[in-house]
């Protein structure tokens, strides 16, 4: 018998963003493990957000599992009744490969539009651990992204104020797949073609940083 047969597939926790209902959406959690500053658990998203970003998920989910990765989500319906807190450790107890969330940006600016990616901040005690998976992570994730769709390149982003990061013991990436506000890219957003496209870039990248 041969040890490698026996290896279990590397598992990558998909996160869609949003659906959370109002009334728990403004309930407030620490936006990191012990501290003091809370920020709300949903905001609830640029309009039309939740249900774009739920469909790049399932069908990302589907061709990773065709390339022999095990998938955990968040949530595989409309709504979402945790908040970030919850959502990292949903990840964190599967020891997810990559917590691999999933946004649509929006704007006040009709004009803006591209996909860019976002990573955590290297903070100590909380997010120093994943800080240079993360990295490598969000580089594949935000090159295969770009080559897949052909939107404008934003490039990375690092945030230390986002919870669902600061929370993950696993390495964390967000993926902005395109403005929600801009008419063109809204519109290729809704469309099942150009979510196909996205989640074939997300499945990419997510092959490029872990291995299965
Ligand atoms: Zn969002």
């Amino acid at each position: 018998m041969i040890a490698e047969s026996f290896a279990v597939a590397a598992l990558i926790c998909l996160d869609p963003g949003h659906g959370t209902p109002a009334a728990i959406g403004r309930q407030r959690e620490p936006i990191r493990p012990g501290s003091r500053v809370t920020k709300i658990k949903d905001g609830g998203g640029a309009p039309g957000e939740a249900n774009v970003v739920l469909a790049i998920a399932r069908r990302s989910r589907a061709l990773l599992l065709r390339r022999g990765y095990r998938v955990a989500m968040t949530r595989t319906g409309t709504t979402y009744r945790g908040g970030n807190v919850e959502r990292a450790r949903f990840c964190n107890r599967r020891s997810a490969a990559l917590m691999l969330r999933i946004h649509a940006d929006g704007s006040t600016d009709p004009s803006r539009n591209g996909v860019s990616t976002l990573y955590p901040e290297r903070l100590r005690g909380w997010t120093d651990d994943v800080y240079s998976p993360s990295l490598a992570a969000a580089r594949a994730i935000q090159r295969s992204l770009v080559g897949a769709t052909g939107a404008q390149d934003l490039g990375l982003r690092r945030r230390s104020d986002l919870t669902g990061f600061n929370w993950a013991d696993v390495p964390v990436v967000l993926a902005e797949t395109g403005f929600m506000t801009n008419p063109e890219e809204g519109r290729r957003l809704r469309s099942s073609g150009y979510q196909w496209k996205i989640a074939r870039g997300l499945a990419m990248g997510v092959a490029a940083f872990s291995p299965r």
